[in-house]
């Protein structure tokens, strides 16, 4: 039986981000990911938006890691040259009821360590800009974007100059955890005994967990799966800035962000669906489209989104619940010597996702 130190499950931007970790702090690793390339799954369905930090709840994880890992990704994509643009982003309010909010906005920021939010006037936001409509807003200037694909081929390249390996088609079928030892079962009969496993597999995390014996069930959460549309729009980028509505229970609302070449795409929606394989975007959604954005773009030309793509949230709480936290248990949450399990890594988790690799590193070494 082949033997390995480490084995982190799954090549999407966490995975590699806790490899590279774990290789940089001298472990023996070995990525196994199913597909026949790296970063196919949700880390490339994304809005590729390096978030501030500003409405998670205070103390919780997504605060924590998303502010951490804000700072380590600007710094890390300026070191490697990963191309990223620190652009910026409003929150608009377009009601008078909606301005009220943005200063209960501006102070849960505060509360995760995000105090760089500034309160516009309309006019002031107008003049940054003009195409916009708005009574008032909120200027995050922390807020960017980043090629998550770069950034994931820059990881995997600090993988493999710590010594850290890649094995791709290499779908984990089940585990058994024991004393000392995991042992890993891949769909083709390979068997590997690890002394450490990362389960990075994103939406397949919990079913797969549920799949490695010794590990309680009730540790395990049930898995959801949120559907977010895109719409793209054709012709130029009305916006210089990603603009957000201020959100509405039950998420961002219809946001326009910009990607590195400049082209605008709103969403993502949120669609409840049973499979995280649905993945096709129905064009009748984009009617819903027109009217939430013309709120703070009243310009959008008649016919001007085409369905993009879309993304699926690996949700670990259900339609109505409050979001739930990212949820990364080590040996202390479930007993398991040696094992971190990774579930509901959602946004913002490519913001987050060089923090998740140190945090996930420093619970295997206090294991
Ligand atoms: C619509 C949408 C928009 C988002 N926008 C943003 C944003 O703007 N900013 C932000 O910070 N975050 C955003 N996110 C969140 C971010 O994309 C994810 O948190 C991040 O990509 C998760 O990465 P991951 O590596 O955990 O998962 P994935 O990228 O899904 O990687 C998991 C990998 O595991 C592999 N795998 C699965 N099962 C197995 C198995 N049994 N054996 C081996 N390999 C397996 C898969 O093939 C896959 O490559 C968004 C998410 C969505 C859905």
């Amino acid at each position: 039986m082949d033997e390995i130190d480490c084995a982190v499950i799954g090549g999407g931007v966490v995975g590699l981000a806790v490899a590279r970790a774990l290789a940089l702090a001298g472990r023996e690793v070995l990525v196994l990911e199913s597909e026949g390339a790296i970063g196919t799954g949700t880390s490339s369905r994304n809005s590729e938006v390096i978030h501030a930090g500003i409405y998670y709840p205070q103390g919780s994880l997504k605060a924590k890691l998303c502010v951490e890992g804000k700072q380590l990704l600007y710094a890390y994509a300026a070191e490697r040259g990963v191309p990223h643009q620190r652009c910026g982003k409003l929150i608009v309010a377009t009601s008078p009821e909606q301005a009220g909010q943005l200063e209960a906005i501006q102070q849960k920021a505060a509360a995760n360590g995000v105090d760089d939010l500034v309160l516009l006037t309309a006019q002031q936001a107008i003049a940054m800009e003009p195409q916009l409509h708005c009574v008032a807003a909120l200027h995050s200037p922390s807020t960017g974007i980043v090629d998550s694909h770069a950034l994931m081929l820059s990881l995997l390249g600090d993988l493999e100059n710590a010594g850290g390996m890649l094995a791709l088609k290499s779908p984990i079928t089940r585990a058994e955890c024991g004393d000392g030892a995991i042992v890993l079962a891949a769909e083709d009969g390979t068997v590997l005994r690890c002394r450490s496993v990362v389960n990075a597999a994103g939406l397949g995390a919990p079913a797969l967990a549920r799949r490695f014996e010794g590990l309680p069930p009730s540790s395990v959460p049930k898995e959801y799966f949120a559907k977010g549309n895109y719409f793209t729009l054709s012709g130029r980028a009305p916006f210089g800035r990603l603009v957000y509505p201020v959100p509405e229970p039950g998420g961002l609302g219809v946001h326009l962000t910009i990607d590195l070449g400049g082209q605008a795409k709103f969403g993502p929606d949120v669609q409840w669906v049973s499979s995280p394989g649905e993945l096709v975007v129905d064009p009748s959604r984009g009617e819903g489209f027109y009217s939430e954005v013309r709120k703070y773009w009243p310009a959008l030309p008649d016919g001007a989104l085409i369905p993009g793509y879309a993304g699926m949230r690996p949700k670990i709480s259900g339609p109505g619940e409050p979001a739930a936290d990212f949820m990364i248990d080590g040996p202390a949450s479930h007993g398991v010597p040696g094992l971190v399990n990774l579930f509901g890594i959602e946004s913002p988790g490519l913001t987050s996702s060089l923090a998740i690799g140190q945090y996930v590193a420093r619970l295997l070494a206090e294991a």
